[in-house]
């Protein structure tokens, strides 16, 4: 059973058509799947963009398959970021080249990217994870951001890819701690959905929030050998789990299974620009922490309070970072942090499915104090809780 579950935002019904994408139409995933898979690719077009990051598939021993093709080949960078100006200059790539079929290659930028284009120009799209970071090779969502890495706003797509490559070799050249960062993503799916959607009697919703609970008991049984014997058995499951299984949880949840806290106080650490250092995965663990810390100091949820020691071990474990000083932002001004918890809570942002209101004096209470040991009583706002933090190196030069 959730911890805990909002009622007001699960139980609403609707007479609206649901739109399902629930997963990719093929996944070919194998220690050398790429190479195998240039038939499926052939199928769904004969004039590729690749959409990549800054490896280019020259320099990437393990991307060759995709240059041998019979096809025509033509690769373009996403550059700066995935945002409006770099989707406007490739889909003139596409014209010139005139794709009839997007490749993704990458991290979750450049698959996004890959994803939103294709949907613009009503083409296929094959997603070619290199890193086991996030879920975005599986699902029917893109983010974007600003030409500075500023998260603005995500895309609903009409479907998941078309053909997903999960090509363990190709997977296995990322830095480790890319998966260490899929892995801090896709627990987040459990405390996100179990709070948006723990009460929800829609069976795929249900399912949805059930597997979370799998995917992280999964992590936390596993992670901790798979980081130590990279290309392993266990480690292709955790890769599994990360690439594949959050995005299932994705797909079966939809739109109405969303992110709550810990993905908002990743899209308000963007707007720092001290925080572009720390991967995606790894703002989103952190996240959690302030999410649970919520819940503790609004709530006085002491469930949520052993959520946290019990993540806070499993963190030191694989090294996910639990402070913002583990993010590079140990030395952000009072300022700074107030800006990033303000956009946190627009009023827009998911922070508002927790089943309680919040404040941005709150959040930031919450964010510096995601290591505090677990406190007995009720605390008040946690407003004592800023003041008492100089030891986290927030100390308000800008004002
Ligand atoms: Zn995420």
């Amino acid at each position: 059973m959730p911890y805990q579950s909002s009622s007001a935002l699960s139980s609403q019904t609707t007479n609206s058509l649901l739109c399902l994408t629930v997963a990719p139409s093929q996944v070919l995933q194998g220690t050398d799947a790429l190479q195998q898979a240039k038939s499926a690719i052939a199928r769904l077009g004969k004039r590729p963009l690749v959409v990549r990051g800054d490896r280019t598939l020259a320099d990437t021993p393990q991307l060759q398959p995709l240059l041998n093709m019979e096809l025509q080949v033509a690769e373009a960078a996403y550059i700066p970021d995935c945002s409006e100006a770099s989707l406007e200059s490739l889909k003139q790539a596409v014209a010139n080249h005139q794709a009839d079929v997007i490749i993704g290659v990458g991290g979750g930028k450049a698959l996004d990217t890959a994803k939103l284009i294709a949907y613009q120009c009503q083409l296929p799209v094959v997603t070619i994870p290199t890193s086991a970071a996030t879920c975005a090779a599986w699902t029917a969502l893109s983010n974007v951001y600003s030409d500075e890495g500023a998260f603005l706003y995500d895309v609903s797509l009409l479907k998941c890819p078309d053909l997903l490559i999960l090509d363990y070799n190709l997977i296995q050249t990322a830095p480790q701690r890319t998966l260490v960062a899929g892995i801090g993503d896709a627990i987040a799916k459990w405390y996100e959905a179990s709070v948006s959607s723990g009460n929800s009697e829609q069976t795929l919703i249900i399912a949805a929030v059930q597997q979370a609970r799998v995917l992280r008991d999964l992590l936390f049984q596993k992670s901790a050998a798979a980081l130590k014997e990279p290309g392993s058995t266990v480690w292709q499951e955790v890769v599994n789990a990360t690439v594949l299984l959050a995005g299932v949880i994705g797909g079966l949840g939809g739109a109405q299974c969303r992110t709550v806290a810990a993905h908002a106080v990743h899209n308000g650490l963007t707007h720092l620009p001290g925080s572009h250092n720390a991967l995606h995965g790894e703002k989103v663990a952190y996240g959690i922490l302030v999410q649970l810390r919520l819940e503790e100091m609004v709530q006085g949820n002491k469930l949520a309070a052993t959520a946290r020691q019990q993540l806070l071990k499993f963190y030191a474990e694989i090294n996910l970072p639990q402070t913002l000083d583990d993010l590079g932002l140990g030395e952000i001004t009072l300022t700074q942090l107030r800006h990033a918890a303000e956009i946190a809570c627009n009023p827009n942002s998911d922070i508002h499915r927790l089943p309680f209101q919040i404040v941005p004096d709150q959040l930031m209470a919450a964010m510096v104090s995601t290591t505090t040991p677990v406190e007995t009583g009720r605390s008040n706002l946690g407003i004592a809780a800023i003041n008492s933090t100089a030891n986290q190196g927030c100390e308000d030069t800008d004002s």
